[in-house]
C-alpha cells in the first residue's frame, strides 16, 4: 500500500535510488534540491532544483499517486500549479501532463526507483497491531534519535493542553482564576471523578466561594453542598452543620446543587473517596482563593509544591466518610497527588500564560518544573518500560504520553523522528 504522505517522504528523504533516475520521455533527471515540504495550498515541494537534460529547473515538485490525480485535482487550471517542474507518479502514467499554459510538465515515475526494503518497512508499521508498531525495531534504534525528539513532544503535548486551556478561558470571558480552580477540581476528582469535579466547579464559581475566603467551614459548605453530598441522612453534628450553612448560602446565591450520584465510592481507595478530596479541595480554596495569581508569582519549585500543604478541617483527620469515623486518615495532599497537580495543572497554566502573554520566561519555568516533578507511573509509562524506554521526571514522562497518543496509536510514523529514522536506515 503506497500513500501520497509515503511520497512526499521518499522524495523529501530521497529514499530511492537516485542515480539513475529519468523522466517518463527518458531524459536523465538529478534531484540537486528536492525543495521545501509544502503543507498548505498549491504544489507539495516548493523551490526545488531539478537537472533534467542539461538544463537546471527553478521550482516546484508535485507528487500523485496516478498521473491522472493532476486533472483531478484541477492542477492543469490552476496557475500554482504554472511553476511546476517535475510531476512524481507511483503508477505508471497514462498520458502526458499539461498546465493552464499547455506546457508539458516532465513525470517521472518513482516505483522504478523505489527500494523494496523501505516498502516492506512502511508496510510493517502501518498494519502492525503490536502496542507501538515499530516496538520490534526498538532495540536496534540509536537511542539519541528518540531523547532528542521528546523535547519538542513535551512542546507539543504543552501546545495540546494550551489550547484547552484557551478554549476554557473563552468559556470563562478569560478568567483565569476561574479556570485555574476548575482544571484543579478536576485533577482532585482522580480518574473516577474527574467530570463530576469539574462540574462542581463550573456549577459553583470561584467568585462566590472568594467571598468566604479565610472561611473554611463556609468553603466546605459550599462545595460539599453544592455537590449533593449533603443531601442525605446525616447524623454528625458537623456535616448537618455544613448543610445548614449550604442551606442559606444557596438562597443567598441562587446555587442549584448537582446530583449526588455523579460522584463515586466504588472501588476506589479511601485517600481517594469524593469526601476526602473535597475537604482538601475546600481547604486549598479556604486558604486562597487567587490560586492563579499565587502560581504565576511563585518561582521557586519547593515554594509551588507547599502550595499544595493544606490541612483539611479537624472533622477529616478522623473520617473518610461522613457518620464513620475511621483510624490513620491520611487526611494530607500525598506526594502522588501534588505531583499530578503540578503536571497536568500548574505547568500547563505557566506555558499557557507565557503564550498568552508572549513571555517565554513562564514557558521556561513550565518545562523547569516538569523536569524537576517526578515521573509519572501509568500504564503508558509501564509499556515503555516494557520496551527499555526509561523516564527519569515528569518532562520524559509527559512527551512519551505525547508519541504513544498521537502518534504510535495513530500510525503517524512518518512524522515521528523515530519512523523516520527506522525507515533512512532499513
Ligand atoms: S510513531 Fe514512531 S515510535 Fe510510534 S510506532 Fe511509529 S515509528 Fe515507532
Amino acid at each position: 500500500m503506497v500513500t501520497e504522505t509515503l511520497l512526499h517522504f521518499v522524495w523529501k528523504y530521497k529514499l530511492f535510488d537516485t542515480g539513475k533516475l529519468r523522466t517518463q520521455a527518458g531524459e536523465p533527471i538529478s534531484i540537486l534540491q528536492s525543495g521545501i515540504h509544502n503543507f498548505d495550498a498549491g504544489p507539495d515541494f516548493l523551490n526545488a532544483r531539478i537537472k533534467i537534460g542539461n538544463t537546471i529547473w527553478a521550482g516546484h515538485v508535485e507528487l500523485h499517486i496516478n498521473d491522472s490525480d493532476w486533472e483531478q485535482h484541477g492542477h492543469h487550471r490552476d496557475s500554482a500549479y504554472d511553476t511546476v517542474v517535475l510531476h512524481v507518479v507511483y503508477n505508471d502514467p497514462k498520458k502526458m501532463i499539461t498546465n493552464q499554459k499547455g506546457e508539458t510538465i516532465p513525470t517521472l515515475v518513482l516505483r522504478d526507483y523505489l527500494e523494496d526494503a523501505v516498502l516492506e518497512r512502511y508496510n510493517f508499521l502501518m498494519q502492525s497491531k503490536a502496542w507501538i508498531p515499530c516496538e520490534s525495531f526498538l532495540p536496534k534504534l540509536n537511542p539519541v534519535v528518540l531523547s532528542n525528539f521528546r523535547e519538542r513532544l513535551l512542546i507539543e503535548r504543552l501546545e495540546g493542553k494550551n489550547n484547552h486551556i484557551q478554549a476554557l478561558l473563552n468559556q470563562t470571558k478569560n478568567d483565569w482564576e476561574q479556570v485555574t480552580y476548575q482544571m484543579l477540581a478536576r485533577y482532585f476528582g482522580s480518574s473516577v471523578n474527574r467530570e463530576a469535579f469539574e462540574s462542581l466547579a463550573q456549577s459553583l464559581p470561584i467568585s462566590v466561594l472568594s467571598k468566604y475566603q479565610g472561611d473554611a467551614i463556609k468553603i466546605e459548605a459550599l462545595l460539599f453542598g453544592q455537590s449533593g453530598l449533603l443531601d442525605s441522612e446525616l447524623l454528625d453534628e458537623y456535616p448537618r452543620q455544613l448543610r445548614t450553612e449550604f442551606n442559606y448560602l444557596k438562597r443567598l446565591h441562587q446555587l442549584t446543587p448537582l446530583h449526588p450520584y455523579g460522584f463515586k465510592f466504588l472501588r476506589l481507595r479511601p485517600s481517594n473517596f469524593p469526601t476526602l478530596r473535597l475537604a482538601q479541595l475546600a481547604a486549598l480554596l479556604a486558604e486562597d482563593t487567587k490560586l492563579f495569581s499565587k502560581i504565576i508569582n511563585t518561582s521557586s519549585m519547593a515554594a509551588l509544591h507547599r502550595l499544595f500543604d493544606v490541612k483539611p478541617g479537624s472533622y477529616w483527620h478522623n473520617h473518610y466518610l461522613f457518620d464513620k469515623p475511621s483510624e490513620k486518615v491520611k487526611w494530607h495532599i500525598g506526594k502522588d497527588m501534588k505531583n499530578t497537580l503540578l503536571i497536568n495543572v500548574v505547568a500547563p497554566l505557566l506555558f499557557c500564560y507565557g503564550k498568552y502573554k508572549d513571555e517565554e520566561a513562564y514557558c521556561d519555568r513550565a518545562m523547569a518544573l516538569l523536569e524537576a516533578a517526578s515521573a509519572e507511573r501509568n500504564s503508558i509509562i509501564d509499556g515503555w518500560q516494557t520496551l527499555g524506554v526509561d523516564c527519569m521526571n515528569a518532562a520524559q514522562t509527559q512527551s512519551m504520553i505525547q508519541l504513544k497518543k498521537e502518534y504510535c496509536d495513530k500510525h503517524k510514523c512518518l512524522h515521528c523522528a523515530v519512523g523516520i529514522s527506522l525507515l533512512k536506515h532499513t
